[in-house]
């Protein structure tokens, strides 16, 4: 059996949304966007709300600036929250 782990992003955390490039701070959604999009992109909370609004496998996942400076996954995945 697995057990939940903790899920951190591993390759460079966008420094800006990809759709309105305002700055990734604290709090970042990799997510499906929905039309006129259609494709997967590092997304702030605004645009994650304005184009996805859904968390799941698939669909989207909230990462946030964990303490040891990394961004751990902290809904819509398979991971420990
Ligand atoms: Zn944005």
């Amino acid at each position: 059996m697995s057990e939940k782990q903790e899920i951190f992003w591993l390759t460079p955390v966008p420094k800006h949304c990809q759709v309105c490039r305002s700055p990734i701070d604290k709090v970042f959604y990799d997510a499906h966007l929905k039309f006129p999009y259609n494709i997967s992109a590092e997304v702030c909370s605004i645009c994650f709300k304005k184009y996805c609004n859904a968390l799941g496998i698939g669909i989207a996942q909230e990462y946030t600036k964990h303490s040891n400076g990394n961004f751990k996954q902290t809904a819509g995945g398979s991971g420990k929250y």
